[in-house]
């Protein structure tokens, strides 16, 4: 679109000025050639990612331009009086570049001024003379044409939240566990990445921490799956109570949970490791008056220069089936067991 409207917006008024200047209409033709010139400074300087309504100055450039050069259009009748006819792109372009409020507010002081221009008495602000009724049918068709594109871009603009929200929506919905609303392992692996890109480049370490909770398939079979559920919700909830703000709580799995801590070494991430252990295994949970003690063992690896995800993953993994091995509720840390 944007492009579209460069190359309409730059070749039109150079192939016009240029017949301005053959039948010397010196002000048209001088006009149109830096409309046209300002029209490639306003692509050159606009990105293109970004909605054009929120780059004041392409936008300024753009509708300021087309502005006075329809307010010249109308003053001097344009080319055998038929100028007036182009004054219809102005509604369309002052909204998508101004977006809605702006680009009204600029159709609406264009609308006075040209009223002012068409209807001062004696055409005294005119070089050129309209019929009454072609002034009172122009502006006429002119609110029609600003009305519907207003009611145009309104319902783009709508259409476009619309979808940015399901698309938000969706985005959540395929990056997170919809059962204790974690982070799911397909996010936190691209996050495990970055983290390691970051740590790389910073030269500090950062530790994952493997969480599985213990004897997890007795309470579903001892008290059913939604109490199993409940369990999951619950150290899920304790999890990220536990941990710091710039930590990652996700669900790996089934009843595995993963803990990224970055900026931080095994032995560190030992520790927090250790106060959440000891916070689910000091405490009752107590759904429908059970009153479980819900344990959990944890496995700590160390990502670094010098290691991949998938090393400290493998790490920690091992790490967990040895504190499963060492008899559950525990923390071991890779860093310790290759010492042992
Ligand atoms: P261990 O201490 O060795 O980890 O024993 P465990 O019973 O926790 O481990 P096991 O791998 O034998 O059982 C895990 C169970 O977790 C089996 C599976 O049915 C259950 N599970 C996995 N996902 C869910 C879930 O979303 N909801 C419920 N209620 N149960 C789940
Ligand atoms: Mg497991
Ligand atoms: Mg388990």
């Amino acid at each position: 679109m944007i492009n579209l409207f460069t190359v309409v917006g730059v070749l039109l008024p150079l192939c016009f000025g240029a017949n301005s200047f053959l039948i010397d209409f010196w002000s048209m033709g001088l006009l149109l050639l830096l409309i046209s010139g300002a029209l490639v400074v306003a692509r050159l300087v606009l990105n293109p990612e970004d909605p054009p309504y929120e780059q004041p100055l392409p936008a300024a450039i753009l509708i300021g331009s087309l502005f006075a050069l329809m307010i010249l259009l109308i003053v001097t009748g344009g080319y055998d009086n038929s100028g007036v006819m182009w004054i219809y792109i102005l509604p369309p372009v002052a909204l998508f570049f101004g977006g809605l409020k702006i680009g009204m507010s600029i159709l609406g002081v264009f609308v006075c001024t040209i009223t002012v221009l068409l209807f001062y008495p004696d055409n005294q602000l005119l070089q050129t003379t309209y019929t009454l009724s072609f002034k009172i049918r122009f502006l006429l068709s002119l609110l029609t044409t600003i009305l519907f594109s207003a009611v145009y871009e309104y319902t783009r603009q709508r259409s476009i939240q619309r979808i940015q929200n399901l698309n938000n929506k969706f985005e959540h919905l395929a990056m997170h566990d919809v059962l204790t609303e974690l982070p799911n392992r397909r996010f936190i692996q691209e996050e495990l990445a970055r983290e390691l890109a970051r740590a790389t480049r910073n030269n500090a370490a950062c530790s994952v921490v493997l969480c599985d909770i213990d004897k997890f398939k007795q309470v579903n079979d001892e008290h059913g799956h939604d109490c199993g559920d409940k369990v999951l919700r619950y150290v899920a909830e304790t999890l990220s109570a536990s941990v710091r703000k710039q930590d990652l709580v996700a669900r790996w799995g089934g009843e595995e949970f993963l803990i990224v801590v970055p900026d931080t070494p095994a032995e560190s991430a030992a520790h927090l490791a250790e106060a959440v252990r000891n916070r689910l295994a000091t405490h009752r949970y107590d759904p429908e008056n059970l009153s479980l003690l819900v344990t959990a063992s944890f496995g700590i690896s160390e990502m670094n220069s010098q290691k991949t995800v998938n090393q400290a993953l493998s790490e920690a993994d091992e790490a967990l089936y040895a504190a499963k091995r060492q008899g559950r509720n525990r923390v071991v840390n890779t860093v310790t067991l290759s010492e042992d």
